[in-house]
């Protein structure tokens, strides 16, 4: 049997501290399929953060260049900083046959669903705000103020969840793991996607 696959663009947003990156980073070291774009962003990195590997880091200038160049296939104001998805790797990757994962606010999750239709997109919830304050308190990576604004946020990214096509509530993280892999693996197999050739 001869298989064709067509690349899928999966989109995950979610508030910040919901536990994106804990499950994904679990989906990126079992799936070797699926690869994750790095956006540009114009915060300064964290403790441990790559650049490169975690974001591109960039200054407004270079920023605003690469809007300029229509070099973004979504980009959006988050949290008081500029960040963006760079529209040629993912563009190639997608074309190669890999599946990309973007991590992104749904102001820019908004975007690709308009300009990818066939896009798969998974929003991610805390069990509640209290858990998801101690999420963000816990993970020790941002100050009082960048918490509270991220906490008066969430509110905000909550009220759009309904704009995806799949919630997931990270409470058990290894129950929430197993649906977003059900998730994907069904996805897999959509035929828009997957073109299994017979032979006679
Ligand atoms: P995000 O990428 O959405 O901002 P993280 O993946 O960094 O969130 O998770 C935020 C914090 O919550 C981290 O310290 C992480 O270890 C923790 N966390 C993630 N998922 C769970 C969970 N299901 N239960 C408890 N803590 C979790
Ligand atoms: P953090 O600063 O915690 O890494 O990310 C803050 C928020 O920015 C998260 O909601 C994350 O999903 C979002 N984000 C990260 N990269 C991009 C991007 O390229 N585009 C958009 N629109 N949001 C992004």
């Amino acid at each position: 049997m001869r298989e064709v696959r067509k690349g899928m663009l999966l989109v995950i947003s979610g508030p910040s501290g919901a536990g994106k990156g804990t499950l994904y980073g679990k989906l990126l070291r079992d799936d070797p399929t699926m690869t994750f774009s790095v956006s540009y962003a114009t915060r300064s990195p964290r403790p441990g953060e790559v650049d490169g590997r975690d974001y591109d880091f960039v200054d407004e200038e270079k920023f605003q260049r690469m809007v300029a160049e229509d070099g973004f296939l979504e980009y959006a104001a988050v949290h008081g900083h500029h960040y963006g998805t760079p529209r040629q790797p993912v563009m190639e990757a997608l074309a190669n046959g890999q599946n990309v994962m973007l991590d992104i606010d749904p102001q820019g999750a908004l975007q690709v669903m308009e300009r990818m239709p066939g896009c798969v997109s998974v929003f991610i919830l805390p069990p509640s705000f209290a858990e998801l304050r101690r999420r963000l308190e816990g993970r020790h990576t941002e100050q009082r103020e960048e918490i509270e604004r991220r906490l008066h946020n969430a509110r905000g990214e909550v009220a759009q969840m309904n704009r995806y096509q799949y919630l997931l509530i990270n409470d058990d993280v290894d129950a929430a793991y197993e649906t977003l892999k059900d998730i994907v693996s069904a996805e897999k197999q959509r035929s828009v996607r997957y073109f299994p050739e017979m032979e006679d």
